[in-house]
């Protein structure tokens, strides 16, 4: 998953984006409105966090340009203020939910899985599963034939990924903007290594390869074993 965080401040930006990654995200942070704005508009983010207060164009006006061109991202408002209009004011805007600085940050990621869940997952659907292979979102655990497998950041979002779109062939640069920052460059072979690395993880042993190659296309999990 996804998300961007717009902050001009900087302590906190960091602070959110080293929490957040730890917590499994792949994050971008842009530290002024105009710049959010252009990342929110062009990039496919699965939530934002939105500061209201920003130097050049507010967190406000950022909102209502992107609810006017239809996107329906989920936006989370960061707000210093404890002011009865200005929750009215994102809520109306198409705000989907608030916080009030200073707050804790257990609390931001406990409104943000909530946000994501209300997403494209349904509620109850917090484990993947295709053929003997699972992975638990919430407790963001994967494993096989019922084994633990232990996954890196990288491998467990690329994973995530893959299984969330079966079937699907990912051609380099959609993993490239789902799995990685915007500071990626994609020309390396990285994604190239990661895959191999969980490759390794996933289907070595098993009789029933599940993450394939599609040459000169990108990558794909299925369970028609035909590679
Ligand atoms: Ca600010």
């Amino acid at each position: 998953m996804k998300l961007l965080i717009v902050e001009d401040e900087s302590k906190i930006g960091e602070y959110l984006r080293q929490g957040l990654t730890e917590a499994g995200f792949v994050v971008d942070l842009a530290r002024n409105g105009l710049d959010g704005q252009h990342l929110a508009m062009t990039g496919h983010y699965d939530l934002l966090i939105l500061d209201v207060m920003l130097p050049d164009v507010d967190g406000w006006r950022v909102l209502k340009s992107l609810r006017e061109t239809g996107n329906q991202v989920p936006v989370l408002f960061l707000t210093a203020r404890d002011n009865v209009d200005d929750r009215v004011k994102g809520l109306e805007l198409g705000a989907d939910d608030y916080l009030v600085k200073p707050f804790a940050f257990a609390e931001l990621l406990a409104r943000v899985r909530t946000l994501l869940r209300r997403g494209a997952v349904p509620p109850t659907e917090t484990t993947l599963k295709i053929a003997d292979l699972e992975l638990d979102l919430t407790r963001r655990r994967v494993s096989r034939a019922g084994q633990r497998i232990h996954l890196a950041a990288k491998e467990f979002a690329l994973l995530e990924l893959l299984m969330r779109r079966q079937s699907e062939v990912l051609p380099r640069s959609l993993i490239a903007s789902q799995v990685w920052d915007m500071n990626f460059d994609s020309d390396t072979n990285v994604i190239d290594v990661v895959i191999r690395r969980l490759r390794a993880k996933i289907d070595d042993g098993f009789e029933l390869k599940l993450i394939h190659t599609v040459r000169g296309m990108g990558y794909m999990l299925d369970v028609s074993d035909e590679s």
